[in-house]
């Protein structure tokens, strides 16, 4: 039973790291990006409440998120263990996290921070692109699809966030800045980090990151 907490700024790689450690261990992704954006597709209250922020490039208030979390760890699939792919974001979402999984007597979490340098994230967010069908995850500069546009596996048309445009990710990186990376130094004081190099390319560093899950 573990949790795992996949930190970086945007663009970093969580959710295609995530992706791969969800593969290899069988266990579950939990974004909260992609449940609010499910939600919002939906136009269900919480997705439509959360847009404005989501839109701005700002965090979504705590209680939102911490709300949808709880949830979802809740369902069987995560008994095993699970993926926080972009939870926590801010110190009292960490907190959060704490009391969760000791009032569910889940171990420790481990926090996993993906490194990269600012200036290729611009690149990476902007050049995303997304499979509508599966999930995905392209870059039409470092990881293009066969066709463009459209998805490898199964055809799905490729989408790009609306939030993956310069002024919105200017916001999102300062939001990184401020709320989230003080938690690198907040699982650091728990020993609960692990460091990822994040600059290589996607398929080293999931192996490498498998490779010392698998002995934690
Ligand atoms: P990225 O891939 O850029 O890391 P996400 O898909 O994780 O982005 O998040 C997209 C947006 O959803 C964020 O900019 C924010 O508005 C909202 N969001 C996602 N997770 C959280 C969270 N844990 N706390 C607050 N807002 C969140
Ligand atoms: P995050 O969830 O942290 O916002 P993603 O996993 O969605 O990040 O990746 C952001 C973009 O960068 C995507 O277009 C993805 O294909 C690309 N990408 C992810 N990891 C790498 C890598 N190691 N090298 C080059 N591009 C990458």
């Amino acid at each position: 039973m573990k949790a795992l907490i996949f930190l970086g700024a945007p663009g970093a790689g969580k959710g295609t790291q995530a992706r791969e450690v969800s593969k290899a261990f069988s266990i579950p992704q939990v974004s909260t990006g992609d449940i609010l954006r499910e939600a919002a597709r939906k136009q269900a209250p919480m997705g439509l409440a959360a847009k404005a922020d989501m839109e701005a490039g700002a965090l979504v208030p705590d209680e939102v998120v911490c709300g949808i979390v709880e949830e979802r760890i809740g369902e069987p699939d995560c008994r095993k263990g699970f993926i926080l792919d972009g939870f926590p974001r801010t110190l009292a979402q960490a907190k959060f996290v704490d009391g969760m999984l000791e009032k569910k007597s889940f171990g420790s979490p481990l926090a996993v921070n993906i490194r990269v340098d600012e200036d290729i994230l611009l690149k990476r967010l902007t050049g995303r692109r997304t499979c509508s069908v599966c999930g995905e995850i392209y870059n039409i500069y470092f990881n293009p699809p066969k066709k463009q546009g459209v998805c490898d596996r199964d055809g799905g048309k490729l989408l790009q966030r609306a939030d993956d445009n310069e002024a919105t990710i200017r916001q999102r990186l300062a939001a990184y800045e401020n709320q989230t990376a003080p938690l690198i130094a907040y699982y650091r004081a728990k020993n609960l980090l692990h460091e990822v190099d994040g600059n290589q390319d996607p398929e080293t560093i999931a192996r490498g990151l498998v490779r010392f899950l698998r002995t934690v």
